[in-house]
């Protein structure tokens, strides 16, 4: 007992010290020797109250400690009731607790007390009290030891109060993150529904996230993801994507790519994107992962293109047709001074092959002639209502097709018994089509096969009659695609006028349909024609 000095003892230990000190009081009354141990003075220099009070409630005995907080000098203590020290708030309490334990013997035990110091400050005390019996087990008196934890209680509160403010953050937290989920899946909804394809890569261009839209365009099933794929190593794109990422792994900025062409795998028509694609940078500025876009533009292009056409071509064909105005006369003459030529000169006269090949080729001057003045002629004389197919059946395109099968192509053609019905001029359109496969029959020196196909397509809910000349022959390289339409356009030398498809086009936009050309260098060509179909 003696090694531990009594800051250091516990309640308990302190308890049985007052205890063991009231046995020695008692034990000196009946004049039993001292013990050499010094207990008055390990009590008196204690940090906790003690203190000891007789069956009445008289203080006859208190520490130090008790002095510092309630200010009643050890002389005035001494004999003085316990109401007289305590703060009036606490009497009524601390009386009724006291007269618990004097009265009924009751203890208490690691209580919490709330009192005031001299100061009028608030202290907390963790009370022990408990009576003190004699031999006949009659109360005698009470003793107590209160240990002040006022710093403790404080820093208890404080932390409470900071576990509630915490709890509060998380809770600030729990509903922000809610918050973001809602959002978030906003956002999914969004970019599900969008029309343009959004993705995410990382920066070698493995893709991340995937939406509907770039399935659609892309061109695979909705079961199908190419989530885990490289995009550079996607086949279809006109351009190296490499190359992109490398400029944006190193610029940072979006980039922004227009009409590029792509081919879908799962179809034939290829398609005008627009792709812009954003870099998305982590903490340390690196690009963590890339946003991409997708716009299907190939309609856009399109319209785009045929706009562009169509002003340069009719603006050629008026010139073409003003042209061919003036050349009528000049034509007439030329075959009037050959007439005469012709009437004059010896039958036997090798001069009458020079003038007859002289007078056809006048003749096919004299054609082409019409057929631009046609051009510029909109009246609808002629103007009639028809099943599509007599356009084949016609007189002029049967006669060609049976000189082309005598001569060693193959023919055939394909259309349903009814096939729809179109508004116009069956002449212009014979015509067009005679463009074509007279153009065919020039692109197979070696014969090969024509494929002539009637039947019906609705494209945004209007219907259409279809007629596509398919071909085997050489083929257009893609840089003359966007040429051969254009008046004066050939590639067959001087003999050729390069007319052919520019008035076939020509004749096909005054019908209101419109003509488009798919080819192969080397397999072939295929032309296919719309026309606005009558109900
Ligand atoms: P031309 O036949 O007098 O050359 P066209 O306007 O009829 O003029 O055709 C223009 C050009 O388009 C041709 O010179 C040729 O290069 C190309 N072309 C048209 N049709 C075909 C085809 N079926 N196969 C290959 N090339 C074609
Ligand atoms: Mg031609």
């Amino acid at each position: 007992m003696d090694t531990k000095t009594l800051q250091q003892l516990s309640q308990e230990e302190l308890i049985k010290l007052v205890q063991q000190l009231q046995l020695k009081i008692d034990l000196l009354q009946k004049g039993v020797q001292e013990e050499p141990v010094d207990f008055k003075r390990l009590v008196e220099a204690a940090d906790d109250i003690i203190f000891v009070l007789d069956s009445e409630g008289n203080m006859i005995y208190r520490n130090r400690a008790m002095e510092d907080l309630f200010p009643v000098s050890r002389k005035d203590a001494i004999g003085m009731h316990f109401s007289l020290y305590l703060p009036a708030i606490e009497l009524d309490r601390a009386t009724t607790v006291f007269n618990q334990i004097l009265f009924e013997g009751k203890s208490i035990h690691n209580e919490k007390m709330k009192t005031f110091d001299k100061d009028g400050n608030p202290v907390y005390l963790m009370a022990n009290l408990a009576p003190i019996k004699d031999d006949e087990g009659n109360i005698t008196g009470l003793f107590g030891i209160l240990r002040n934890i006022t710093e403790m209680h404080l820093m208890e509160k404080k932390l409470k109060e900071s576990s509630r403010r915490l709890e509060e953050k998380i809770k600030e937290q729990l509903r922000q993150a809610e918050e973001l989920k809602r959002l978030s899946t906003l956002n999914d909804e969004i970019i599900n529904n969008s029309p343009i394809g959004i993705f995410t890569i990382d920066p070698t261009g493995i893709i991340l996230t995937e939406n509907p839209a770039l399935r659609r365009i892309i061109g695979y099933g909705p079961d199908e993801t190419r989530v885990g794929m490289n995009l550079t190593e996607m086949p279809g794109f006109s351009v190296d994507l490499k190359k992109y990422l490398e400029e944006i792994a190193t610029q940072k900025k979006p980039v922004y790519v227009k009409n590029l062409t792509y081919q879908p795998t799962n179809q034939d028509r290829e398609l005008t994107l627009n792709v812009r694609a954003n870099p998305i940078l982590d903490f340390d500025k690196k690009v963590k992962s890339i946003l991409i876009m997708i716009e299907d533009a190939t309609e856009q292009a399109q319209i785009q293109k045929r706009m562009q056409r169509a002003e340069k071509l009719s603006a050629m064909g008026l010139l073409a047709a003003g042209v061919a105005y003036e050349l009528k006369v000049p034509i007439n003459l030329l075959t009037i001074d050959l007439n005469f030529i012709e009437n004059n000169i010896p039958e036997t006269s090798p001069i009458h092959d020079y003038v007859k090949s002289m007078k056809d080729e006048l003749s096919r001057i004299s054609q082409i002639t019409e057929q631009l003045l046609n051009l510029g002629k909109p009246g609808d004389d002629d103007v009639e209502t028809f099943e599509v197919h007599k356009l084949i059946t016609s007189h002029p395109i049967q006669i060609t097709l049976n000189r082309l099968q005598k001569s060693g192509f193959i023919i055939n053609t394909a259309y349903p018994k009814e096939s729809p019905k179109i508004k116009g001029r069956k002449n212009q359109l014979v015509q067009a089509l005679l463009h074509i496969i007279s153009n065919a029959e020039e692109a197979m020196p070696n014969k090969g096969e024509i494929r002539i196909n009637v039947g019906s397509v609705v494209k945004n809910g209007e219907k259409f009659a279809s007629i596509t000349i398919e071909d085997t022959g050489i083929g257009i390289p893609p840089e003359n695609l966007s040429k051969i339409f254009q008046p004066f356009f050939t590639t067959k030398g001087p003999k050729s006028t390069g007319l052919g498809l520019m008035v076939t086009y020509t004749i096909i936009n005054n019908h209101g349909g419109a003509i488009g050309v798919k080819s192969a260098p080397g397999e072939g060509t295929s032309f296919k024609i719309l026309l606005p179909a009558i109900d």
